[in-house]
């Protein structure tokens, strides 16, 4: 039987015929005309009036970050359920990552997680979208204001989709995209970073590309990181941005198919499909063992990749990671929610070219694995 991957993207529009203009034109680094087509295009669809492409969504973070110019130690708040990029992001930028759990359903934090958290170091918080469900970004954003927060929206996990109406990518002071090859929309490693902000636009442009001096090439007086994009990795990106609206709809579909053939299923807590402000776009499709499984996430993994299954594990906290405990942060602390879904959490395939065989073959071996443990 073939192994059905955990994810594989889709190439099949005018990725090709756009790859052949950059090599015949000889286009092919940052300064080509895709990459402004790309960026214009990523402003219009999260109606921002800057975008700037960069190598990737974790460098996007950094920039992003240092972009706000917060005093050195600062605190800024982001939910231990995430990816590395995000608290590494702050650490690199000389500010202090203070982590909170997240919402057990939703997977994100909420605006009274982090709440509790704020100090008066506090200086932004990193607002990360979960898996395909969105951050209540309107709460967010009114916390912000009630205590003079800066807001930075990892939206890598959330090109698409809308939180209350608004697309995820427009919400606070700066916004990260990633293309990587599993995000909805890629171009293989690529990143974007959007604003409505001149100054932050600026210090951005100047961050992604060494911080030469204006109009005094070479000469710097802060040391930056070439983070440009390549004409290549665009012109991929406006062929897949394209088909946003097919891709997040194929997606939906193969979460209600998953929602479907789970549903009568014990013994797994499936992704929530909406709450009162957005739909699940369902980037993956998460299941969460429940606690009388006598198995956890990786002994699932283990049984689905014998049956020819891929899977990736959730996240692991923030807090847990050995890096940061080793320089001293997250002592003794306990975020039970984040713990548990690390523990108990996988996603299966979800690739855009599956057909409905494919997902009753995953949602059946899941089933005899549970049925038989
Ligand atoms: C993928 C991802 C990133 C990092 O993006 P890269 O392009 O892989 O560096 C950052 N944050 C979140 C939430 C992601 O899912």
């Amino acid at each position: 039987m073939n192994f059905i991957p955990v994810h594989e993207p889709l190439l099949d529009g005018r990725e090709k015929e756009l790859l052949i203009e950059c090599i015949e034109t000889g286009w092919i680094s940052s300064e080509g005309t895709a990459v402004k087509q790309f960026e214009l295009r990523m402003a219009d669809l999260t109606r921002r009036r800057f975008a700037l492409a960069v190598s990737n969504g974790s460098t996007a973070l950094d920039i992003a970050v240092k972009s706000l110019g917060l005093a050195k130690g600062s605190e800024v708040i982001l939910p231990s359920f995430t990816i590395i990029s995000c608290a590494a992001a702050i650490v690199r930028a000389g500010l202090v990552p203070v982590v909170v759990d997240c919402d057990p359903v939703t997977w994100n934090i909420t605006a009274d997680h982090v709440r509790q958290a704020i100090t008066p170091k506090t200086g932004a918080i990193m607002a990360v979208h979960i898996y395909g469900l969105p951050v209540e970004m309107r709460e967010m954003e009114a916390l912000a204001r009630e205590y003079g927060l800066k807001i930075v929206e990892d939206a890598a996990e959330a090109i698409g989709l809308e939180c209350a109406g608004k697309p995820c990518g427009s919400f606070g002071d700066v916004s990260a995209f990633s293309f990587y090859a599993n995000k909805l929309v890629t171009t293989g490693e690529g990143g974007m970073i959007l604003t409505d902000d001149e100054s932050i636009a600026e210090r951005c442009s100047s961050l992604r590309n060494l911080c030469h001096m204006p109009g005094k090439r070479f000469h710097h007086e802060e040391l930056g990181v070439n983070g440009r994009m390549g004409n290549l990795q665009a012109a991929v990106g406006c062929a897949q941005l394209e088909r946003l609206e097919e891709f997040a709809q194929r997606r939906r579909e193969i979460g209600a198919a998953y929602n479907d053939l789970f549903k009568d299923v014990a013994g797994v807590t499936l992704p929530c499909p909406a709450t009162g402000y957005a739909d699940n776009i369902y980037w993956v499709y998460g299941l969460v063992l429940d606690d009388e499984v006598p198995m956890d996430a990786e002994q699932m993994m283990a049984a689905l990749r014998e049956k020819g299954i891929g899977t990736r594990p959730f996240f692991w906290p923030v807090h847990e990671q050995p890096v940061f405990q080793k320089m001293g942060l997250f002592k003794n602390v306990s975020y039970p929610v984040s713990e548990r879904l690390a523990r108990r959490g996988l996603y299966i395939p979800s690739s855009l070219s599956l057909g409905k065989t494919e997902l009753e073959r995953v949602a059946d071996s899941v089933k005899q694995i549970l049925a038989e443990a």
